[in-house]
């Protein structure tokens, strides 16, 4: 497991085959090809992507990822995959609206990338990494920590 620090974290967990799970990507291009960058250091190709939740600093890198490898699934709890495919609700949810265009930054308007609905919280397997999936929501209406062994990522939950 790895991590690559920053604003927000993003955490590589290795599926043991050469490939490795990424969770969260960051706010923009930036962080995302730093990311790739760090995976093909260590000689690992993406098998996925896990969003613990969908605010715009943890997602935001998904599109720069999923343009090199398109074949990659995108995961996130309930609620949250439907932000991350539609980021306009972030803001609308924040401002009861969709918000002027001065307000539609990058920190609350990540580009859409189709997500799909996380495993339940326990422990399993995705993108031939194993981990377990936490419920802490509240900082998001849904929010997954990520367990592998003694490691903890919380995201934005602590
Ligand atoms: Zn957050």
């Amino acid at each position: 497991m790895h991590f690559l620090p920053g604003a927000v974290n993003s955490l590589v967990v290795e599926d043991g085959q050469g490939g490795a799970l990424l969770v969260d990507t960051g706010l923009d291009d930036g962080h995302a090809r730093k990311l790739l960058r760090g995976l093909a250091g260590l000689n690992l190709r993406p098998t996925g992507i896990l969003n613990t939740h969908s605010h715009a600093d943890h997602h935001g890198g998904n599109t720069f990822i999923l343009k090199t490898f398109p074949e990659l699934k995108v995961f996130a709890p309930p609620l949250e995959d439907a932000v991350i495919t539609h980021p306009i609700l972030e803001p609308i949810t924040l401002f009861g609206a969709r918000p002027p265009r001065e307000l539609q930054s990058r920190f609350l308007l990540a580009p859409p990338s189709s997500a799909r609905l996380a495993p339940e919280p326990g422990l399993t397997r995705i993108g031939g990494a194993v981990l377990e999936l936490l419920e802490v929501a509240g900082h998001a209406s849904m929010m997954y920590a990520v367990r592998v062994g003694d490691v903890l990522y919380a995201a934005d939950a602590l």
